[in-house]
């Protein structure tokens, strides 16, 4: 009965507001109070002063973000909705954002992979069909693993399917071609010295002898990208993404694989998104965080972690995020900047990123976070990511640098998993003479403003 009664003077103020938000706001029409705003039919107006008299003004486009959605999405569950009480920021004008190109960051290393915006044509394409071959192979010291068989082509292959066809908007589909046959191979597993993990490994001996081995059966001018099974018990300390020059099928393939049922780094089976990172560094992805740090926010930082996305600048680099979808500012703003960023899981063609450009090589990039299909996010971990992106820093190196306000919010049950905290509404941080502040929080992504510090 208590409970009905507090709903009851909860209705009242939702009425007033709802009342109130959807009066016929229109431009010119009279208002109240000087400075005072309502949305309506997705403008922002603004009471002002007219001669005498006070009217709405001509108003401004605000993004889709409902504030009676988020108001709900972020209430306990059997708690009624509470009225909104932050308006739409008003957005600054798109005017005020540099050709996008001036955001494209562009790296000078040329030993290594990198992030830069430019991608290596060495690397597979990151956009239309991606033909991918699995070949399981045998040795003279190692069986085959038939676990392999089903973990492969029923856990792994349709990870990646679905992960790239999520993650990129549709831009990427992975195919596979496979057969559950083991190629054996005439040689003991231990000759390719994989053990010494140095430059006598012949990883790409691996992927060279299988190719030879099943080419009878695969017609690789239609595949793209050759993973290679090796028995559990093959003798290799690591498996992975690896550099391979192989002539076959009227072409060259510079990206391979090599895997196995259980992952000879820690004796486990491999997790569920072994392949989906390796697949990642064929497409020119490095390890973008630094290695002894285990962050949640992308699939190409901690592979264990089981379910995170790739941050936006990949995308971008990626050619999933289109230059029209960021807001590129080619120095410090003077003045504050307002932006409504969506959530990078969503595929649309609204804003993703604003960046900010530091120098020649780095840059500043905010993004938002939602729970997606290839995001699994708790609600306290969604919000806004602010890093720093440096593209003449390689693998491991840190590239990307996220700034936050230090807490860690996310800890797994084996207290493997620190996630860096994500900016949630009110939250600031300060970077590089600059001051992120997310203005608000809505269901689609975040209202934020850039300032200088
Ligand atoms: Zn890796």
């Amino acid at each position: 009965m208590r409970k009905h009664l507090r709903l009851v003077a909860l209705l009242i103020p939702m009425v007033l507001v709802a009342s109130n938000s959807y009066a016929a706001v229109k431009a010119g029409s009279a208002c109240s109070k000087v400075g005072s705003k309502s949305v309506s039919g997705g403008k922002s107006y603004t009471c002002v002063k007219s001669g005498k008299k006070l009217v709405w003004d001509k108003g401004v486009l605000v993004p889709v973000a409902k504030p009676k959605a988020s108001a709900s999405a972020s209430a306990a569950p059997n708690e009624p909705a509470k009225p909104v009480t932050i308006a739409d920021p008003e957005l600054s004008p798109k005017s005020i954002y540099s050709d996008a190109s001036m955001c494209q960051l562009k790296s000078s290393i040329t030993t290594e992979a990198d992030l830069g915006y430019q991608m290596d044509p060495m690397f597979l394409n990151s956009t239309g069909t991606v033909n991918l071959a699995i070949i399981y192979t045998t040795y003279t010291d190692a069986a085959g693993d038939d676990r392999a068989f089903a973990e492969y082509e029923k856990v792994q292959f349709p990870e990646v399917a679905k992960f790239y066809s999520n993650s990129s908007y549709g831009r990427l589909k992975i195919t596979l071609t496979t057969n559950n046959k083991y190629y054996n191979i005439n040689k003991p597993s231990a000759s390719y010295n994989l053990e010494a993990m140095n430059e006598t490994s012949r990883f790409s001996d691996v992927a060279l002898d299988a190719v030879n081995a099943a080419k009878g059966d695969y017609d690789f001018s239609k595949i793209d990208a050759i993973l290679v099974v090796m028995p559990s018990s093959a003798k290799t300390v690591d498996l992975g993404a690896m550099g391979v020059r192989i002539n076959e099928g009227g072409k060259t393939f510079y990206q391979g694989i090599t895997a196995s049922y259980i992952n000879p780094s820690d004796k486990r089976p491999v997790f569920p998104r072994f392949l989906v990172h390796e697949i990642g560094h064929n497409f020119g992805l490095i390890h973008p965080l630094p290695q002894q740090t285990r962050y949640g926010w992308d699939v190409m930082a901690w592979e264990e972690n089981p379910g995170a996305d790739l941050f936006g600048w990949e995308k971008y680099i990626l050619k999933w995020i289109d230059p029209t979808q960021v807001n590129c500012l080619a120095s410090i703003p003077n003045e504050p900047v307002t932006s409504f960023v969506e959530a990078t899981g969503i595929a649309s063609s609204n804003t993703k990123m604003n960046i900010v450009r530091l120098s020649e090589s780095k840059a500043l990039v905010i993004e938002s976070r939602r729970k997606s299909a290839a995001d699994e996010l708790a609600p306290n971990e969604e919000g806004v990511l602010v890093y720093t992106i440096d593209v003449n820093l390689g693998s491991n190196r840190a590239p990307i640098k996220l700034f936050s306000n230090g807490k860690p919010v996310h800890t797994m049950p084996n207290g493997n998993r620190l996630l860096l905290g994500s900016l949630q509404e009110g939250e600031s941080v300060s970077v590089e003479g600059m001051k992120v502040t997310v203005l608000k929080h809505g269901q689609s992504g975040d209202f934020i403003s850039i300032s200088k510090a």
